[in-house]
């Protein structure tokens, strides 16, 4: 035997994940999203009072605790939630439990990274399709392409875009598998796609407390979708996928609305201060209903331009890979985080590089 591993896992490359410094360390951290403000002091609250009981036992498999708060808010029923560690379990199960041979995986580029990493590893191929310039939904490219599961990030990453709902609508309508929404960023967007799990019996929404509610090291996410794409999804997981203290946590900040409302809030308005001043200092921002902007320097030196902030302690995400090699994605951060960025490109591009 040549290797230990399935031939597609010897051939595919791995996740990178976004650069993660050491907590305390004096960086601004604009590179993977998170959200810069604390979560909710009433999730916080949560921690000092774990019993030592809770965690002797095993968790509760299906996280009913925290799906209860997720029926409540969002006003869908219990049984149509599952609970993941992340929504990249989610995403994981999802694939693992429907692809196989000529079951594909489809999905629009570019995008989240990890559906490449998640399809690699599958004995299926994985199809994707162009988005082009536009980042117009290319619907007739994605019904042709088939799959057993379809994956659209809305709002999109690395860009940023909303799709419309009604591009959603007519994609679901026409696809016999399943069409995953990864909705991450829902809660920095104008609409949801929750509509359409009434509509549709394929269609699934991806969601997340990573994001929107502070909290990326907790490793809570959930899909939200009828029971019978939940059933297989059910014996896919691991059965104590959540543990006890994610869970408890995870219930009080999906019911703290108003907290989580009140910092999505500001991440807005500063993400239309934050691209008004990138737009002065000549960037070409993308529209974006998600906490970051996608932009393109004016010189398009994007690696030199990650490298110089790097070296200033700031951190922003750079890809290399084509069409994607000239741009780099920001995460929106606080008032004063957004001011020492442009602050400091503003130095970089008209001191430095403009001589090179
Ligand atoms: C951040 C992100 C996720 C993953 O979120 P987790 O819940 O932290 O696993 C999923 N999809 C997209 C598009 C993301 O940007």
């Amino acid at each position: 035997m040549a290797s230990f591993f399935r031939s597609n896992v010897d051939a595919m490359a791995p996740y990178v994940p976004g650069e993660q410094a050491p907590p305390g360390t004096k960086i601004i951290k604009l590179n993977t999203n998170e959200n810069p403000y604390p979560p909710s002091s009433q999730a916080m609250s949560v921690l000092q009072n774990i019993d030592s009981e809770y965690l002797r036992r095993y968790p509760d498999p299906y996280a009913n605790e925290f799906r209860q708060a997720v029926s409540d808010v969002l006003g869908v029923p219990r049984d149509w939630i599952i609970v993941g560690n992340g929504s990249d379990e989610i995403l994981n199960v999802l694939i693992r439990a429907c692809s196989e041979g000529v079951r594909k995986i489809v999905y629009p580029m570019p995008t989240y990274v990890l559906y490449r990493t998640l399809g690699a590893m599958q004995p299926t191929e994985t199809i994707e399709v162009s988005y082009g310039e536009d980042f117009k939904l290319p619907i007739e490219e994605l019904v042709a392409a088939n799959g057993a599961v379809t994956l659209i990030a809305s709002p999109n990453s690395p860009d940023g875009h909303a799709v419309p709902i009604d591009d959603l609508r007519c994609l679901a309508s026409r696809l016999e598998g399943v069409l995953a929404i990864d909705e991450a960023y829902v809660d920095f967007a104008e609409e949801s796609a929750l509509a359409l799990l009434n509509e549709f019996d394929n269609v699934i929404s991806l969601r997340t407390l990573s994001k929107g509610y502070s909290l990326a090291g907790l490793r809570l996410g959930f899909g939200i979708a009828n029971p019978k794409i939940l059933s297989g999804l059910f014996k896919v997981k691991d059965s104590y996928n959540i543990d006890a203290i994610a869970c408890a946590v995870g219930e009080k900040a999906m019911r703290d609305q108003f907290y989580k409302n009140e910092c999505c809030q500001k991440v807005k308005l500063n993400r239309t201060k934050l691209a008004l001043s990138l737009q002065k200092l000549d960037f070409k921002v993308w529209e974006s209903q998600a906490n970051f902007l996608f932009v393109q320097p004016p010189n398009a030196k994007a690696e030199a331009l990650y490298l110089e902030l790097k070296q200033h302690g700031i951190l922003v995400r750079y890809f290399k890979q084509p069409g994607l090699d000239d741009k780099l994605r920001i995460t929106v951060g606080t008032d004063e985080q957004n001011q020492t960025l442009t602050d400091t490109l503003s130095n970089i591009l008209y001191n430095c590089l403009s001589q090179t």
